[in-house]
């Protein structure tokens, strides 16, 4: 059986920036590599959204850039600039559409289906499958969305909705998120925070078509694309083996207060190639001790009091946009931390740290 020096399994996200890391920055000249990838073929899945404070390969799969947000609860609306962070969204079709391109070049990168095809004993393996086990105790962030088109103007294509709390808590966390990709176009997301133990929030149809309807007041559209997904908001547990690392979900990449994955994993893939050469005594790469820490406070208080996290949320925004948006993106420095906590309910947080 074939042998190869690195097995990437999962060609997803993760996987996929990684190889074409090493690709660009010519890792792969005199190396081999295998994917191990289940897809017989590659269309757009998902949309990956995030401010982008950090440079990125895909600046060519953006469909838009927002330089305004706003974020409301129900009586309330804050409008926000990042222009100095804009959000940006990803179209997944267009990455692996060019990911895969740039592979093809290489003819040491060979895909296949399964790991048993390959004798992997001898490889440098990067992981990112996750374990395939459903967990009620911790939380998810569970959502669904489509893309929309109306024949006339609607949208207002220069600010998008992060998060609209004024819809249903049904006991948990709740908001819709609106990206107007255009006048004539958008996605609208329903989101929860929760552990996933109630299908009844999962009639996210009827939510969204009634988002659109009564909410949105817009009548006449058609939807032209639907995701769903939920991101564990924990972190796997793996025992550690010393010829593999685990790479993007799998990997611990989701910052857990809000699920955004994607420049993690770029971050992740460029330490990984800067590395390639002494990778099996490189120390691990891990979203701040800092943000662990106070993520898993936040997420208690999630747990504990969202019937609070509205107005949690909403607060959090009081503080300068371009501070909150560092904070939420592993880039804050100290007194930036703490102008974020200082908004926070303080008697609410320090119960949290002795549930
Ligand atoms: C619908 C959706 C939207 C998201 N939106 C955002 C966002 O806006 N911003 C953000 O930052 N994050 C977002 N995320 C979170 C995160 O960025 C994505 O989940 C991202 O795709 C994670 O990358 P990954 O490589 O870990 O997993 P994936 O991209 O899911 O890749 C895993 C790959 O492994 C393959 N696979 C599975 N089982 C096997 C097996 N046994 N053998 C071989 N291959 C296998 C799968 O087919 C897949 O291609 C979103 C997640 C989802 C699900």
């Amino acid at each position: 059986m074939k042998e190869f020096d690195y097995i990437i399994i999962g060609g997803g996200c993760a996987g996929l920036s990684l190889a074409y890391e090493l690709q660009i920055n010519e890792k792969l000249k005199d190396k081999t590599l295998a994917i191990i990838e289940l897809r017989t073929e590659y269309k757009k899945d998902k949309t990956w959204s995030f401010w982008k404070v950090a440079d990125h390969n895909f600046d060519d799969c953006v469909k838009k850039n927002w330089e305004n947000f706003s974020v409301n609860i129900s009586n309330k609306m804050n409008h926000l600039n990042c222009a100095s962070y804009p959000y940006q969204s990803i179209d997944s079709g267009l990455f692996y559409e060019k990911i895969n391109k740039k592979l093809k070049e290489n003819k040491n990168i060979s895909f296949f289906k399964d790991i048993n095809e390959i004798n992997s004993k001898n490889s440098f393996i990067f992981n990112s499958v996750p374990l395939n086990k459903k967990d009620y105790q911790n939380l998810w962030q569970h959502f669904c969305g489509v893309e929309i088109e109306t024949k006339t103007n609607f949208f207002d294509d220069e600010i998008f909705n992060l998060m609209d709390f004024d819809c249903e808590q049904r006991e948990s966390v709740h908001f819709f998120y609106t990206l107007p990709y255009s006048k004539t176009k958008a996605l609208v997301e329903t989101t929860w925070l929760s552990k996933m133990n109630d299908s009844s929030q999962k009639d996210y149809d009827s939510q969204i078509k009634d988002y659109i309807e009564n909410h949105l007041n817009l009548k006449n559209y058609k939807i032209t694309y639907k995701e769903e997904g939920a991101i564990p908001l924990f972190y796997p547990t793996y025992k550690k083996e010393k010829n593999k690392i685990n790479i993007g979900t799998a990997g611990g990449m989701t910052r857990l207060s809000t699920g955004y994955t994607f420049l993690n994993i770029q971050e992740h893939s460029k330490y990984i190639c800067q590395n390639i050469e002494n990778i099996s005594n490189t120390k691990k790469f891990e979203i701040g001790k800092k943000y662990q820490y106070l993520d898993n406070i936040f997420l208690r208080v999630v747990k504990k009091n969202p019937k609070m996290m509205p107005d949690i949320f909403f607060k959090m925004f009081k503080s300068s946009p371009k501070t909150v948006i560092k904070f939420l993106s592993n880039k804050s420095n100290f007194f930036e931390d703490l102008s974020i906590i200082l908004k926070m309910p303080k008697l609410t947080f320090i119960k949290a740290l002795f549930y």
